[in-house]
C-alpha cells in the first residue's frame, strides 16, 4: 500500500505535463569549462535533439550562426551571453577563425560555451575545424548531432532521401568552397552517374555551371531537380525543374537557404507533401 502511494508521488510530474518527465532524466553534465558543440536542425526550433535543449538551458556563453531557426534562442537561458557568429555567402562575416577563438577564450574563462549551428554540426558546417582546435587546446567537448537540411529539410518537402524503388545510394556535396569557387575537390565525372540522388548544399549561386558538369559527364539532364528554400519554416518554397534546364534558373531568384535534390526521389512529393497550409503557423515545427 505505501509502496503505491510512493509510485505515485513519483509519477506525478508527469502527470502535470509529458515534458515534465525530462526534469528527472539524466542528462550529462555540461561542465564549466567545456564546449558543446550542438546542432540546431534545419529550421524549425522542435527539431534540436533533447540535448541541444538541455544544452541552452545550461549554457554560459551562446555562440550561434545565421542559420539557427528563429525562436531557439528564445529557448536559451535568459542569462547566456548569445554571440552571433553568422556567415552568408557574399556578405562580411566574422572569420572562422575569430569564431574559433571566441569559443576557446569562453571556455578557458570557466564558461559553459555552447556552439550552435544549423543543421548537423559535422556536416558542411566547419564543426571539425572548431573540433580540432578545441582538441589542440585541450578542451573537453562534447558534439550533439542535428538533423540536416539535407535529409530532415527534404523530409519537409515531402522528398525522401532514400526509397527503395529509386536509390540505394545518396551522394552529398557542397557547391561552393572557401574562395566562392565550385569546389575543386569534387570529382564531377565520378560522381555525376554513382548515385540516382546527388543531394547538394550551398549549391545556388553554382547550380547552373554544376548542371553543366554533370550533363558532360553522362548525366541526363531530364533527371528531376527540386530546389528546397527555408526548409521547415514558414516561408519554405519549392522549385522543381530538370537538370537541364537549372541554367534558366541562373536569373531568378532563388530563396536561400536553399537544398537542391537531383534525382527521382522529388517526384514523390506528389503524395509526400504535407507540410502546407496550417501547419506552417506551428512555430515549433
Ligand atoms: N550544417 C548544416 C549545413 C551548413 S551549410 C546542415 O547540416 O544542414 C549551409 C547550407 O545548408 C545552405 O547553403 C543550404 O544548402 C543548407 N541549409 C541549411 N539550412 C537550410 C534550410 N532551412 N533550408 C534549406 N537549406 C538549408
Amino acid at each position: 500500500m505505501g509502496i503505491r502511494v510512493f509510485g505515485w508521488l513519483r509519477r506525478k510530474p508527469v502527470e502535470k505535463g509529458h515534458f515534465a518527465a525530462l526534469d528527472s532524466a539524466r542528462f550529462p553534465v555540461f561542465a564549466p569549462g567545456s564546449v558543446w558543440l550542438v546542432g540546431a536542425g534545419p529550421g524549425a526550433p522542435g527539431l534540436i535533439t533533447l540535448l541541444g535543449y538541455h544544452a541552452l538551458g545550461q549554457a554560459d556563453v551562446i555562440v550561434y550562426d545565421a542559420l539557427v531557426g528563429p525562436g531557439l534562442l528564445d529557448m536559451a537561458n535568459p542569462k547566456a551571453e548569445k554571440i552571433y557568429a553568422g556567415k552568408r555567402g557574399g556578405k562580411p562575416s566574422p572569420k572562422q577563425a575569430d569564431i574559433t577563438l571566441k569559443l576557446v577564450e569562453h571556455a578557458k574563462a570557466g564558461k559553459r560555451v555552447l556552439r550552435l549551428k544549423g543543421g548537423d554540426p559535422m556536416m558542411f558546417g566547419r564543426g571539425g575545424e572548431e573540433v580540432q582546435t578545441l582538441a589542440r587546446e585541450n578542451i573537453a567537448f562534447r558534439i550533439v548531432p542535428g538533423i540536416t537540411a539535407g535529409i530532415g529539410g527534404l523530409a519537409y518537402a515531402g522528398i525522401p532521401v532514400t526509397h527503395r524503388d529509386t536509390n540505394h545510394t545518396v551522394v552529398f556535396l557542397t557547391g561552393h568552397d572557401e574562395k566562392g569557387g565550385i569546389p575543386q575537390g569534387v570529382d564531377w565525372a565520378s560522381i555525376a552517374t554513382a548515385s540516382p540522388v546527388i543531394v547538394m548544399y550551398m549549391a545556388v549561386k553554382h547550380l547552373p555551371s554544376i548542371a553543366e558538369k554533370l550533363i558532360a559527364a553522362g548525366r541526363d539532364p531530364a533527371d528531376r531537380l527540386a530546389i528546397v528554400s527555408n526548409a521547415a519554416l514558414p516561408d519554405q518554397t519549392v522549385l522543381e525543374t530538370r537538370l537541364g534546364r537549372a541554367g534558366e534558373l541562373a536569373d531568378a531568384s532563388v530563396p536561400t537557404p536553399a537544398v537542391i535534390v537531383l534525382g527521382p526521389v522529388s517526384r514523390y512529393r506528389e503524395t509526400f507533401d504535407w507540410y502546407a497550409g496550417s501547419l506552417r503557423e506551428n512555430t515549433i515545427g
